[in-house]
C-alpha cells in the first residue's frame, strides 16, 4: 500500500480506502463485512469511510466492531452527517444542534473516543456556514473529532468556507469527498483546481462507478447474480449507468486493461490516482477478493499513451 497526505494536513491515508455504503449493515452479512474490513487492514488500507445515515447507523456499528481489535493509531475513521436521522426538524442538516448530537451518536455506534475525519455529507443551504464551521471547530477543540471535511460541496461553497474559516481563525476544512470515476468527471472543471489551490485533499467515492468499471456488466447480458445491480434494494443509483453506449465503452476499456495485463478495476483506480491532489479512492467491496484485486492498482503507473487511449474511448460517452 502507498499513503498520501490528505490535502495540506498531516494526516496520511491509504491510496485505496474502504467504504461501507450499500454493503455493510445491508447487502452483505456482518461476517462478510468483517472479512472485507480485516482483508483491507491486512493489505495496508488504513482509511475507512462510513456515515451516520448508512443503514440508520448500522454501517458505523459494523465498522467499529471490526476495527476494535486493532491499535487505534493504526487506522483512520471518517464518518459523515447531513441526511435525516429522524423525522423531526432538527434531526437532519448541519446545524450546531444536529452536529453535536450526531457526533456523540456516531462515536457511540463506532465504539470510539474520537472520529478522525468528520465530514459534512452535503451543503446545507438552511444553515449559515459560520454556524457549521464553529460547531466543527468546537468538536476539534473538545477532542471528539480530529479533522473536518465536506462531501459533494461545489467549488464556490468550498471557497466560501475556506474564506470564513481563515477570517475567524477556525480549524480548516481539510478534505472534500466527491464522486469521481472515468464516467463521472464533473470535479475536473472547478472543484479539483480550487481544492488543489486551497490545499484541500480529495477522497473520491464510487471510483468503480459502483462496479460498472469492473467490466462485469456486459451489454445485452443478464446482470451477474450477487451483484449490486441485480439486487433490487441496492440498484437504485447504479441503474443510471445501464445504457448500451456506456457498457460498450466499458468493454473497450476492459480491452485496454487486458493489453496491460491488469483488470479493469485496477486500471480505473490507477487512472484516478494519476491526480496528485486525489489522496484516496474509496472503494466498496462485497467480498474480500474484491479488496485484494483492487488494492493492486497502487502499483500500476499509466503512461501518457495509455491515458490518451483511455481519453479517446471516454470521448464516446
Ligand atoms: P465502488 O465504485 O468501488 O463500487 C463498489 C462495488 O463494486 C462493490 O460493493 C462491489 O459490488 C463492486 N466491486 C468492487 N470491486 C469489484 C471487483 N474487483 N470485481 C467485481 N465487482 C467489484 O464504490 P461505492 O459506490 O461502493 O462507493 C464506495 C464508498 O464511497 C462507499 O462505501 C461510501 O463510503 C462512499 N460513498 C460516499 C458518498 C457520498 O455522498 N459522500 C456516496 C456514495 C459512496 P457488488 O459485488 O455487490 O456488485
Amino acid at each position: 500500500m502507498k499513503y498520501r497526505r490528505l490535502g495540506n494536513s498531516g494526516l496520511k491515508v491509504s491510496e485505496i480506502g474502504l467504504g461501507s455504503w450499500l454493503t455493510y449493515g445491508k447487502a452483505v452479512t456482518d461476517n462478510t463485512a468483517h472479512d472485507c474490513i480485516h482483508k483491507a487492514y491486512q493489505l495496508g488500507i488504513n482509511f475507512f469511510d462510513t456515515a451516520n445515515a448508512y443503514e440508520g447507523g448500522k454501517a458505523e456499528e459494523v465498522l467499529g466492531e471490526a476495527l476494535k481489535v486493532y491499535p487505534r493509531s493504526s487506522y483512520v475513521v471518517a464518518t459523515k452527517l447531513f441526511f435525516p436521522m429522524g423525522d423531526r426538524p432538527n434531526e437532519r442538516g448541519l446545524s450546531r444542534k444536529h452536529i453535536v448530537e450526531q457526533c456523540d451518536a456516531s462515536l457511540k455506534r463506532l465504539g470510539l473516543d474520537y472520529i478522525d475525519l468528520y465530514q459534512c455529507h452535503r451543503f446545507d443551504p438552511e444553515v449559515p456556514v459560520e454556524e457549521t464551521l464553529y460547531a466543527l471547530d468546537d468538536l476539534i477543540r473538545q477532542g471528539k473529532i480530529l479533522y473536518a471535511g465536506v462531501s459533494e460541496w461545489s467549488a464556490a461553497q468550498i471557497e466560501k468556507a475556506v474564506g470564513i474559516g481563515k477570517a475567524n481563525h477556525l480549524r480548516p476544512i481539510i478534505s472534500n469527498q466527491p464522486i469521481y470515476n472515468m464516467l463521472e468527471r464533473y470535479i475536473e472543471k472547478e472543484v479539483l483546481p480550487v481544492c488543489t489551490e486551497k490545499g484541500i485533499g480529495q477522497i473520491v467515492f464510487s471510483p468503480l462507478a459502483q462496479g460498472v468499471l469492473t467490466g462485469k456488466y456486459k451489454p445485452n447480458t443478464e446482470k451477474p447474480e450477487d451483484s449490486r445491480a441485480a439486487n433490487d434494494s441496492t440498484n437504485w443509483v447504479i441503474n443510471s449507468y445501464f445504457r448500451n453506449d456506456v457498457l460498450e465503452c466499458v468493454q473497450q476499456l476492459n480491452g485496454v486493461a487486458g493489453e496491460l495485463g491488469v483488470t479493469l478495476s485496477q486500471l480505473a483506480l490507477a487512472w484516478i490516482l494519476r491526480h496528485p491532489s486525489i489522496s484516496s479512492a474509496i472503494i466498496g467491496a462485497s467480498r474480500p477478493q474484491q479488496v485484494e484485486e483492487n488494492v493492486k492498482a497502487v502499483d500500476l503507473v499509466l503512461t501518457q499513451d495509455v491515458l490518451d487511449e483511455i481519453e479517446n474511448i471516454l470521448e464516446k460517452v
